[in-house]
């Protein structure tokens, strides 16, 4: 089996938006229990990340911004946006820890210490735009993670594939200009945000690399392998970037309560090892996958474990 990261933080748990919020520290606790119980934690080589430097966070998000969430913060919590995204007094510490997620994952995978990883973070990230949380997420830690890569570890093309069935409108914002930062999401559309349809944002950057795959709710195993075989692995093969990541979100499987997709724990298991086919085919192998939403506690972790298992073939 191949090295295989787990990055996690007790410090997670204490980002807390609410006893009925359902993006609660209690998925990180399903997740991790489970992966203990199924014995695949102990296979795992576990990486306990530091908070992200300030810096590394003004690559993404405005100054202004992350002082308005550090004074949030500071003041002891309160609303973030207009009112799905909380702050508690922890909060703050909780998002640069998941950001620094990112780079200790990258940078473990660069020095060769795993093969690859999967960040079990949150607050998530992919809804966080350069000026303002939403979507319960607070930095873009995945986007956070794509610069590093490319400004530390000088590897000068990123895909980013988000399979969460929410679209990632902060991920997209921020790259499409960019034409070596390739932003792909399946989503189920339309939906929460709203944006996302193939019109939206096809890039404008100099090779257009954003591609949106909206499909309709009820879409299962088959119309995403589909998605990703027939529109998104060309593209992505044309592209040929040195480092895979993934917005790893699990609330397209059937059984989450905040969409109407049809995934299951095969389909998961099948996205992942495509991306990791492809990873071994351009980029070294090289795959990094985060936590974005899942929100059933007993499907979601399941969910987890045969992902990070096929990051591990
Ligand atoms: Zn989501």
């Amino acid at each position: 089996m191949r090295k295989v990261g787990l990055v996690y933080s007790p410090v997670y748990l204490e980002h807390d938006m609410g006893p009925a919020h359902p993006e609660s520290p209690a998925r990180l606790k399903a997740i991790i229990r489970h992966l203990e119980e199924t014995g695949l934690k102990e296979k795992l080589v576990d990486i306990e990340p530091s908070p992200s430097p300030v810096e590394w966070i003004e690559q993404i998000h405005a100054p202004e911004y992350i002082q308005f969430v550090k004074d949030i913060c500071d003041a002891g919590g309160g609303l973030l946006d207009y009112g799905d995204t909380t702050a508690c007094a922890k909060s703050y510490h909780a998002a640069l820890t998941a950001a620094g997620a990112g780079l200790a994952a990258v940078d473990a995978v660069m020095d060769g210490k795993i093969g690859r990883a999967f960040c079990a973070v949150r607050p998530p990230g992919h809804h966080a735009e350069r000026d303002r949380a939403m979507g319960f997420c607070l930095f873009n830690n995945i986007a956070i993670a794509a610069v590093y890569i490319q400004k530390k570890h000088k590897i000068e093309r990123v895909l980013i594939l988000d399979w969460d069935v929410h679209h990632g409108n902060g991920t997209e914002h921020t790259f499409c200009e960019s034409s070596d930062v390739f932003y792909a999401s399946i989503h189920q559309y339309p939906h929460y945000p709203g944006t996302g349809a193939a019109r939206d944002c096809t890039g404008r950057g100099k090779r257009g690399f954003t591609l949106n795959v909206p499909l309709p709710a009820g879409s299962g195993d088959d119309a995403y392998i589909e998605a990703l075989k027939e529109e998104i692995l060309p593209r992505a093969r044309e592209f040929k970037p040195g480092f895979v990541l993934i917005s790893a979100g699990f609330d397209a499987h059937r059984m989450d309560p905040l969409a109407g997709m049809e995934l299951t724990d095969d389909g998961y298991r099948g996205m992942t090892r495509m991306l990791c086919e492809l990873a071994e085919e351009t980029a070294g192998g090289r795959v990094v996958s985060f936590l974005e939403g899942g929100y059933d506690l007993s499907a979601m972790p399941r969910s987890v474990a045969a992902h990070i298992e096929e990051l591990g073939r």
